[in-house]
This record gives structure tokens, sequence and C-alpha cells, in this order.
């Protein structure tokens, strides 16, 4: 069986899937820390993420690992460990950047499908629902106040050293959140099939127990 939690940064999507997953006894597929970490990986080698031309040539010879290692899902790209360093925030503006260039996606789709093949899983991510399964168990779309996202990043953020204003973080996610939905290639959109759950006002128990009510039966 396989859940797509689909939806904006900040929605609570990763939150509420790790603890489903735990619940369900399935395993949970962080997708947007694969683009991550392709765009450390591309940072690293002085490449330009927003550049088609000098990500290409990273991609032909690229191989991502992905694994769960103390309750942490770890993401590899040729053999290093981008997992202390794909939470940095300059990273997430990078991976949506990079996550527009149609080879990127289509490399980690395939990734993606492979893993959800063989197992029961939930994966959170933009294209899960629409594009990545398609035909997916259930469909969850997870949205929140770009305000309330942008806290959650800040105390995120925080809880890791990081300390960037608030305001701040939202003019990055109110930017990332457009880029990621007006790309041409599997942007982020609202499937007829998910169930949409506005979590502004919700705790992340009243999440966890709309979403058990459909899948858990
Ligand atoms: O979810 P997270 O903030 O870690 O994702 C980082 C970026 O990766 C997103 O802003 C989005 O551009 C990209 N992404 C994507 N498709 C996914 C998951 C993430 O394009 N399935």
């Amino acid at each position: 069986m396989n859940i797509a939690i689909d939806g904006p940064g900040g929605s609570g999507k990763s939150t509420i899937a790790k603890i489903l997953a735990k619940k369900l006894h399935f395993a949970y597929l962080d997708t947007g820390a694969m683009y991550r970490a392709i765009a450390y990986y591309a940072l690293e080698k002085g490449a330009d993420v927003a550049d088609e031309k000098t990500i290409l040539p990273l991609l032909s010879d690229m191989e991502m690992k992905v694994w769960e290692e103390g309750g942490v899902q770890q993401v590899s790209v040729n053999g290093i460990n981008t997992t202390p360093y794909i939470r940095e925030n300059r990273i997430s503006m990078a991976a949506s950047t990079v996550s527009k260039i149609p080879a990127v996606r289509i490399k980690l789709v395939e990734l993606q499908r492979e893993i959800a093949s063989k197992t029961d899983c939930i994966l959170d991510g933009r294209d899960i629902g629409s594009y990545v399964l398609p035909n997916a168990d259930f469909k969850f779309y997870m949205t929140a106040d770009s305000k309330v996202r942008a806290e959650r990043r800040h105390k995120e953020l925080l809880e890791k050293g990081q300390d960037i204003p608030v305001e701040a973080l939202l003019e990055e996610i109110e930017k990332r959140d457009l880029q990621d939905k007006t790309r041409s290639f599997a942007p982020l959109v609202v499937c007829e099939d998910a169930v949409v759950i506005d979590t502004t006002d919700l705790t992340i128990e009243e999440v966890t127990d709309r979403i058990c009510r459909i899948v858990c039966k």
C-alpha cells in the first residue's frame, strides 16, 4: 500500500508522515530530502543549481542511496552522506531551484517508484499523488497559512542552531511555493482525488486522527 502526502513546506507533512508510518508499520520516504541531497551535492561541486548545463553532467554518474539509520532517513550521493547538511536553510531554495530541471526529477522519481514498489510506504513531497504514484491508495494534500508555516520553520531551524528571522523565512517560503507551483514539469498541485487538510489551526494529534480515520481501517 502507498500513501501520498503532498503540500508546501511547513504544512506538517513530514511530522505527520513519520507518526503515521510508525503507527501503521510502514516505511517512510521523505522525497524532499532527495532533492535537497542533489542540491547540496551540486553546490559542493561548484555547480549552478539554476543552470541545467552545469547540473546535467553531474547526473550521469550520480548514485543516490536512501536508507534508514536510528529512525532517521539517510541520503548519500556518490558515497557522501548528505544527511547532516541538507536541513541547512540555504539548501531549501537551492533544492526548489534544482528540482525544476526535468532530468533531475526523472532520476529521482525512478528511485522513488522503486522504493515504493517494494514495501508499504508513506511518501511525502510535492508531486507524489500527481506524478510519482498517481495510483496511490490514499492521497492527502496538507497546507497551512504561510505565516504559520514560517513560524514552524523558524522553530525547527532554531532547534538546529540556525536563528533566521521569521520575516525572512516567510519571504522565502512564499517564493519557494510560487517556484514549486509554477514549474513546468510535475509542479505542486492539489490532486482532484486528494483529501485536503488545512493544518493552520490543528494540532499534530488532530491531523493524525483525521488521516487515521481514513486509512487505519
Ligand atoms: O519538502 P522539502 O522542503 O524538503 O523539499 C525541498 C524542495 O524539494 C521543495 O521546495 C521542492 O521544490 C522540491 N521537491 C519536489 N518534489 C518532491 C519533494 C520536494 O520538487 N516530491
